[in-house]
């Protein structure tokens, strides 16, 4: 049996970093997502703790295949581009559109604010791409063995794909036969349900199937009733006014909270929440201009949405663009109503990067706010290890400090996290995208998971006749 080499850059021990290296044969190989590592995983990889920099060579990578543009999974291209790769980046068309933007942030964050340069740079790149539609397959440019790509809906953020490559195996004897051999990357796999995206489309067949383990170990609870749980925890936050701040990834988590909400102030309309202030009169903010370039772009591609998010479209709704929504862009603004929110405590919902708290504005009003009982933070994402998201939950159990930029402050917000609303496909749907393929995998490998997540979901696996083996 063909047992093709996998080299892992990132995302093996943990969940940031991915970045997969696919041998076709010897010399030539296809590089899998290309991202940045976050929190404790930072200092991961040979380059120490400039962990961004490219640290294997460029040699034979055919091309750069990119399952979605979360920062952690494409975060590290222009580092790829400055270690000179020139090879095509192929993704789905969606991904094609939102990728710049994350580019441009992510560049202005880590590289430069020169417009120019970032400009001339996000034009370079975009020569690069090579969007493709879902379910259709696309011929590999370049290299000796035919290879065959094709992205498939992932369900996670738009445009997320999981990606299947088909390819003819090298012989290793000039008499052996070469056959075709099928290897699958999931990427990150959306959750049944997810708010405003179809579902995961069904994996019908792989020899190897490369996925991702970050719930291996845990189901979502109450998936059906996390909407009314949000509205709870929202009233209940709100009734002595302040300011509830949710975390959130600009990338996905943004648009698909904004859908719930949208929702549930329509359910409520003319409703108080206490006395003085109905649901039509709060406040919802979006503090984040990534957030909302990205809600744009959001908007323009309906054509991804799930049935639900286009019937409510058809009935006059704009579930991603309502009157209460304010969104803010420049950075003064940012700072004066962080000050407005922190000095008044007039009631509103505050929605800011970055989801785990290592950085953006995010940071800003946890500054101001979490000294302050009548404020809540409220988490809707995963928190990886190391980040202060993560402390921020540990803390808020034991009652404490937090450390941010190195200055201490204590915590006397409340800190909540909501189940159920995560972008991740959890035990339950990992074990379905397995088991309703139509043909068993010769082999799973999986990636993208802390160690007890991996573990369990192996055990599972295993247990229903599975070959698995970890990273
Ligand atoms: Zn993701």
């Amino acid at each position: 049996m063909y047992n093709p080499t996998l080299i892992h850059h990132g995302a093996v021990d943990g969940v940031t970093g991915s970045c997969h290296q696919y041998f076709l044969d010897d010399q030539h190989s296809l590089l899998i997502d290309c991202g940045l590592f976050q929190g404790i995983e930072q200092g991961r990889g040979k380059a120490g703790a400039d962990s961004a920099q490219i640290d294997f060579p460029l040699d034979g990578i055919r091309a750069l295949l990119l399952t979605h543009v979360h920062i952690d999974h494409a975060g590290r291209i222009p580092y790829l581009i400055a270690a000179g790769f020139k090879g095509p980046i192929y993704c789905s068309k969606a991904s094609a559109l939102l990728l710049p933007l994350v580019l441009e942030d992510a560049l202005k964050m880590g590289i430069t604010r020169d417009e120019k340069l970032i400009n001339g740079f996000i034009q370079a790149i975009s020569r690069q791409l090579r969007p493709c539609d879902y379910n259709s397959w696309y011929e590999v440019e370049g290299g000796p063995q035919a290879t065959q790509i094709r992205f498939q809906n992932a369900g996670h953020i738009l445009g997320s794909a999981y990606i299947e490559i088909r390819h003819q195996t090298p012989s290793t004897h000039p008499d052996q036969q070469q056959g075709w051999y099928k290897a699958v990357f999931s990427g990150d796999l959306g959750a049944r349900d997810t708010p405003l995206l179809p579902d995961p489309t069904p994996l019908e067949d792989a020899d190897l199937l490369v996925l991702e383990s970050t719930y291996g170990d845990r189901n979502h609870q109450d998936r059906k009733q996390r909407q009314q749980r949000l509205q709870q925890v929202l009233e209940k936050a709100l009734s002595d006014n302040g300011t509830v701040l949710i975390p959130a990834f600009s990338i996905g988590r943004t648009q698909e909270l904004l859908y719930e909400l949208e929702d549930i102030i329509h359910r409520m309309k003319g409703q108080a929440i206490h006395q003085g202030l109905t649901w039509q009169q709060l406040d919802i903010i979006v503090d984040s201009p990534l957030a909302a370039n990205f809600t744009q772009v959001y908007q323009q591609l309906k054509q991804f949405w799930d049935e639900e998010a286009r019937q409510k479209l058809q009935s006059g709704r704009h579930p991603l663009q309502f009157e209460q929504l304010l969104t803010v862009k420049s950075h003064d603004d940012h700072q004066k109503v962080v000050q407005h929110l922190a000095g008044t405590g007039r009631p509103a919902i505050v929605i800011a990067a970055s989801g785990m708290c290592a950085g953006g504005r995010v940071v800003n009003y946890l500054k101001a706010l979490l000294g302050s009982a009548r404020n809540q933070i409220v988490f809707i994402g995963y928190q990886a290890r190391g980040t202060p998201g993560a402390a921020l939950l540990q803390h808020a159990k034991n009652g404490g400090e937090l450390k941010l930029d190195g200055e201490t402050y204590p915590v006397r917000a409340e800190v909540l996290q909501l189940s159920g609303y995560s972008a991740h496909a959890d035990q339950q749907d990992l074990m379905r995208f397995v088991s309703q393929m139509h043909k068993a995998p010769a082999q799973i490998r999986l990636v993208h998971g802390d160690t007890a997540a991996k573990l369990e979901l192996k055990r599972k696996l295993e247990a229903k006749g599975h070959s698995v083996v970890i990273g």
